[in-house]
C-alpha cells in the first residue's frame, strides 16, 4: 500500500527534527498527515484529528485557507523570489515591515526579517552586540536568559535555551550566555550585581515559556523586568515566536503588562506556518542610533531575509487575524479553555496545577493533588498517546519532573470544538490513569 511505502522511504531516507532516531527506525512515522481543513487534520488512512496544538504552537488562523495559497501563487507568479540584499528590496517585503511596525507595541518600529525563530533569535543576539560595540563598549557582550527557556536550535539560540537536553546535544556552547530562575526578579539583580551590568548586552525571555511548560509570569514580573532592564542600561528582548500574533488573547504577549521591549522576536504565527518566516522588530529609538553609528556594511543578512512570497503570505496571513477578530477569539476562546482545565481539575485526582492565558495553556499530571508528588512514568506521554488514537493531537512536556499536557489550538477555534478536545482527553485520562 503508499503508506507502508511511505513508512518505508521514511526510515530509509527522512532524518526527523527533534525525533529519537533509533524509534523512528523501528517503528517508522507514527501519522502521515495529508490534509487540513480548519483545526482537522486528516492522515493517509483517512483517520481524522482535532488539532490541539495548532501542529508547533504556529498555524494561528487553521489550515486549508485558500486566501493563503492564492497570495502565495499570485506572488510566485509576478517575482517568486528576489534578493534584499544592499540597496535591493520588494513590495511584499515593504509592506509587511510597515504592517508589523503598526501592529507592534510601542514604537517598535523597523524589522531585520529572517526565515524561523532560531534565526531571529542569533540576529538579535549579534545586533544588540553589534549595537554596544557600536556605542564603544564592546565588552557589554553577555546575554541573561532564564533557565526552562526555549529559543530554538541554532548554535546561539541553542546556548540561550535553559533546558538541558538541548544544551547536552554537543559538548560546546557559544560564550556569553547566562541563565537565571525563570520567575524571580531578584536572581536577575543577583546576577547583575555579580558580573557588572557594564558586561551584560541584554535579557531575553520568552513573556509565556512554550517548550519549557507553559510557565506563565506574575503580573508584576516583566514591568520589574523593564525596570531593571532601563536602571542597568541593558536591552530587552523579547521572544514572541510563540505568543505573537494573538496566541494569548492580545496581538503580542508583552502587552498584557504593558511592558515595551526593546527587540521583540517573531516568527511561527506571522505566516500560521503556511510559509517560512521571522523576524527581529526593533524600537525607533534604538533603529535610529544604528543609522548614526553604523559605519559600512551590516555583514549579516540571510539569502531569504524579506523574501517576498513568505512576505506576501505573512501580510495576508495578519489581514485575516484581523478581518475575523481571532485576537478577540482567542481571548473569548481563552476563557472556555480555561474553564474546562479547571472543571477538569476539579473532577479528576490526577490533574495538579492548571494554567493558561488565551489559547495556550498546560496540566500538570500527579499522583496526588495535595503534596505534587508525581507518577513514577511519565503518564501525560501515555495519555497523549491514547488521545491520539482517538483524534485528537496534543503534546507533552517531561523534561526534569515536568509531567504536563501542553495546548494551543489554532485561534479559529469554536466552543463546540474545545469541548470536543477535552471530552477527547477526558476519556484518554481516565482509560490511562484507570490501573496507575
Ligand atoms: N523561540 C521560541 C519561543 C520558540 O518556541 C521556538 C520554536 O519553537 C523558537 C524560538 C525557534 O523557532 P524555529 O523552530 O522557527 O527556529
Amino acid at each position: 500500500t503508499l503508506t507502508n511505502e511511505l513508512v518505508e522511504l521514511d526510515k530509509k531516507h527522512f532524518i526527523h527534527p527533534t525525533s529519537s532516531i533509533k524509534e523512528q527506525q523501528a517503528n517508522g512515522p507514527a501519522i502521515i498527515f495529508k490534509e487540513g481543513k480548519g483545526v482537522y487534520l486528516t492522515d493517509v488512512n483517512g483517520q481524522t484529528y482535532i488539532e490541539g496544538m495548532a501542529s508547533l504552537w504556529n498555524v494561528n488562523i487553521g489550515y486549508g485557507r485558500k486566501e493563503l495559497a492564492q497570495a502565495a501563487q499570485e506572488q510566485m507568479e509576478k517575482l517568486a523570489f528576489s534578493s534584499c540584499f544592499a540597496t535591493f528590496s520588494n513590495e511584499p517585503a515593504i509592506r509587511l515591515a510597515e504592517k508589523i511596525a503598526q501592529i507592534t507595541p510601542g514604537d517598535l518600529n523597523a524589522v531585520f526579517f529572517t526565515s524561523g525563530g532560531s534565526e531571529s533569535n542569533d540576529t538579535a543576539y549579534k545586533l544588540v552586540r553589534h549595537y554596544w560595540k557600536l556605542k564603544g563598549l564592546p565588552n557589554k557582550s553577555k546575554i541573561i536568559s532564564r533557565q526552562k527557556a526555549y529559543h530554538g536550535v541554532a548554535v546561539g539560540a541553542t546556548s540561550a535555551t535553559g533546558i538541558e537536553g538541548f544544551q547536552n546535544m554537543t559538548s560546546s556552547l557559544a560564550p556569553d550566555f547566562l541563565h537565571v530562575d525563570p520567575f524571580s526578579t531578584e536572581a536577575v539583580r543577583a546576577i547583575i550585581e555579580q558580573e557588572g551590568a557594564d558586561q551584560i548586552a541584554a535579557f531575553i525571555a520568552e513573556p509565556i515559556q512554550g517548550a519549557g511548560g507553559v510557565n506563565i509570569p506574575s503580573n508584576e514580573y516583566f514591568q520589574e523586568i523593564r525596570q531593571i532592564c532601563d536602571e542597568h542600561n541593558i536591552l530587552l528582548i523579547a521572544d514572541e515566536v510563540i505568543t505573537g500574533f494573538g496566541r494569548t488573547g492580545k496581538m503580542f504577549a508583552c502587552e498584557h503588562w504593558n511592558v515595551v521591549p526593546d527587540v521583540m522576536l517573531i516568527a511561527k504565527g506571522v505566516t500560521s506556518g503556511y510559509i517560512p518566516l521571522g523576524g527581529v522588530v526593533i524600537r525607533e529609538k534604538l533603529h535610529k542610533e544604528f543609522i548614526e553609528l553604523s559605519e559600512g556594511t551590516l555583514l549579516h543578512g540571510f539569502t531569504y531575509s524579506g523574501h517576498p512570497t513568505s512576505c506576501a503570505v505573512g501580510l495576508r496571513n495578519i489581514q485575516i487575524i484581523e478581518e475575523e477578530n481571532l485576537v478577540e477569539n482567542s481571548r473569548k476562546m481563552g476563557e472556555e479553555l480555561h474553564k474546562q482545565l479547571k472543571s477538569l481539575q476539579s473532577e479528576l485526582p490526577v490533574i495538579g496545577e492548571v494554567r493558561s492565558l488565551g489559547l495556550i495553556g498546560a496540566l500538570e499530571i500527579v499522583k496526588n493533588q495535595k503534596t505534587n508528588e508525581r507518577f513514577p512514568t511519565k503518564v501525560s506521554a501515555l495519555v497523549v498517546s491514547e488521545a491520539r488514537k482517538r483524534g485528537l493531537i496534543l503534546r507533552t512536556v517531561t523534561f526534569n519532573e515536568a509531567d504536563t499536557i501542553v495546548f494551543a489550538p489554532p485561534l479559529i477555534i469554536n466552543k463546540q470544538e474545545i469541548e470536543k478536545v477535552f471530552e477527547i482527553l477526558r476519556a484518554s485520562i481516565i482509560e490511562v490513569t484507570k490501573n496507575l
